[in-house]
């Protein structure tokens, strides 16, 4: 184990300690604490973060692209360099393994960096427009007007515990919010703060190397009751960052929305991700669904914002196998969850849900251990689902709740309940009605930020065109992605400026286009100069 943390804070630079209030992570495998005692800051040091982040960004705020580009590059390099003792960190305190799951988290953590840089370094992101002028219009002249995106000010980032690389310390939100030239406060999630340490430690050396300053990036360790809404509402602050659960989510939202200059927080919270099992699909594929079923159930002890854990199957012949075969896969398999307290939680609602008049249980999970369960299926009808609000709630866990339904009409109703999620998934088969198709993808889209065809949704890629976002409660804002490339628009705003002199303008907006990046010139998109 490692002997390099300090547990402390990053802030504007050195690494500083606090007398709050004390922590430490506990390994989920074996319900031991790790050594390393974590303070949470204190209200000093939280205003001296907020106060660094702000003169940081009127240095950072007009950075050229290149110099954004090359942190993001260079964190990519030391978090590899930080090697197997960051991977043996996060996973002594996610008890997710390093192979190959916390292997791929860091290349994800890496590859969306390194996506991020390129797309600054491209430049388009800004989405320039410029609508040239027409002194001669009558009975007004038109004036000149030109708008792009701008960095938007400090933002924190509240860090998800079920992805401590890939939205942890360094992670999507992060990586966004910096790409748009922003300093980032990290609100370290306390069930792995030594991985926050690592990380931020690598973003250090990357920030020194690239000479930037180094309030561009700090950490604060503590809890979220605490440290979190204390920094959410202070009033440097400019935007927020999080995943987690509805809650706390919720909470941060309200705060920020309670201040006297309410600010955005793009909070990723829970997901139902249902997935439609139309029936020639069912009756055609029984086997293959079951056997993939069974695995996005359970991937990452089904602690994946995207688990498909509400199945909405026709009721067929083939309905009653369907069910058997993903029961055998899940019956006796064990799992590790990230905390004590999720699968304590996990384990609560799933009770829960048995106890409802109606709800079969096909297989339950047991407890084992600091933070062991199994699986859980249950099955359920449509008026039981549609009469009972508790099987609406996120069971963060390898679980599945199946409801049959018997017409294209049972199905719009179970649509019409599910609230904003970030998926739905439809498993259609060429002999399904075509009408019922269509109509199930149309329903899908009305209620989720990404519909599936035919797969599952637990892998996100991370790309330009992803939209990992939905209606409320997936995400406090529907009009934004927290993955892929459109990410960083949370994090800048639009500025417009009218008849300012050429040389005045932001390098984006200038008349010859010095980037050459495409803009929408008096409604045409071009490279072309103005
Ligand atoms: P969480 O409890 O919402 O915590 C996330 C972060 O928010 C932590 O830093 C936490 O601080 C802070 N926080 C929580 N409630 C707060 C409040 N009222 N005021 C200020 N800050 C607050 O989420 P979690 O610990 O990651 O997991 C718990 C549950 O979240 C899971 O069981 C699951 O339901 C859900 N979850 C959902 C997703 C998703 O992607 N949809 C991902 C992960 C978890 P502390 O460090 O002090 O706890």
């Amino acid at each position: 184990m490692s002997t390099t943390l300090c547990g402390g804070h990053f802030i504007n630079g050195q690494w500083m300690t606090s007398e709050g209030k004390p922590f430490q992570s506990i390994n989920p495998q074996t319900g031991e604490k790790l050594p390393t005692v974590f303070h949470g800051a204190n209200p000093e040091q939280i205003a001296q973060a907020c106060e660094s982040a702000q003169i940081a960004f009127s240095k950072t705020r007009q950075l050229p692209p290149t110099q954004i580009a090359q942190l993001l590059e260079q964190i990519a390099t030391e978090i590899e360099a930080a090697g197997d003792e960051l991977l043996q960190m996060a996973s002594h305190e996610s008890g997710l393994p390093v192979q190959p799951r916390l292997m791929g988290e860091r290349a994800r953590t890496c590859g969306q960096l390194r996506l991020f840089a390129a797309l600054v370094k491209e430049g388009d992101w800004v989405d320039a427009r410029i609508d040239r002028p027409d002194p001669a219009r009558t009975p007004l002249p038109k004036p000149d007007v030109r708008s792009a995106l701008e960095a938007i000010g400090p933002v924190v980032v509240f860090d998800a515990s079920n992805f401590p690389l890939a939205f942890g310390a360094c992670g999507g939100d992060t990586a966004s919010a910096l790409a748009a030239g922003n300093p980032v406060i990290i609100k370290g999630h306390t069930a792995h703060p030594g991985t926050n340490e690592l990380v931020t430690q690598a973003v250090q050396k990357a920030l020194e190397k690239c000479n930037l300053p180094a309030s561009f990036f700090q950490l604060l360790q503590g809890s979220g009751s605490t440290v979190g809404s204390a920094l959410v509402i202070d009033p440097r602050i400019k935007a927020v960052g999080f995943t987690g659960s509805l809650s706390g989510g919720r909470a941060l939202f309200d705060l920020a929305a309670k201040r006297p200059d309410p600010i955005p927080v793009y909070a990723e919270m829970g997901s139902l991700n249902p997935l439609v099992i139309l029936p020639k699909a069912i009756e055609n594929k029984t086997t293959q669904i079951a056997e993939g079923l069974a695995g996005a159930l359970t991937l990452g002890a089904g602690q994946f914002c995207t688990r498909p854990g509400l199945i909405f199957a026709a009721n067929c012949a083939a309905t009653d196998s369907l069910i058997t075969q993903i029961a055998q896969k899940l019956a006796g398999q064990k799992f590790c969850m990230l905390t004590p307290g999720i699968r304590d939680h996990f384990n609560s609602i799933v009770e829960q849900f048995a106890t409802i008049n109606s709800v079969k249980v096909h297989v339950a999970p047991e407890k084992s251990g600091a933070a062991g369960t199994g699986a859980f299926l249950l099955e359920t009808d449509v008026k039981t689902f549609l009469t009972s609000p508790a099987l609406q709630e996120e069971a963060f866990g390898p679980s599945g709740l199946i409801v049959r339904f018997d017409s294209i009409h049972d199905l719009s109703s179970l649509f019409t309940l599910v609230k904003g999620t970030l998926t739905a998934t439809i498993h259609h088969d060429a002999a399904d009605d075509t009408v019922e198709v269509a109509a199930a993808f149309s329903q899908a889209a009305q209620i989720a930020g990404r519909v599936i065809s035919n797969g599952y949704p637990t892998g996100v890629e991370v790309c330009h065109a992803m939209v990992h976002g939905g209606p409320y409660p997936a995400t406090s804002h529907s009009g934004f992605t927290s993955v892929g490339t459109g990410a960083i628009r949370r994090f800048a705003r639009p500025v417009c400026y009218q008849n300012l002199p050429d040389t005045l303008l932001p390098e984006t907006l200038r008349d010859l286009n010095p980037r050459k990046i495409f803009r929408l010139v008096d409604g045409q998109y071009t490279q072309n100069h103005s």
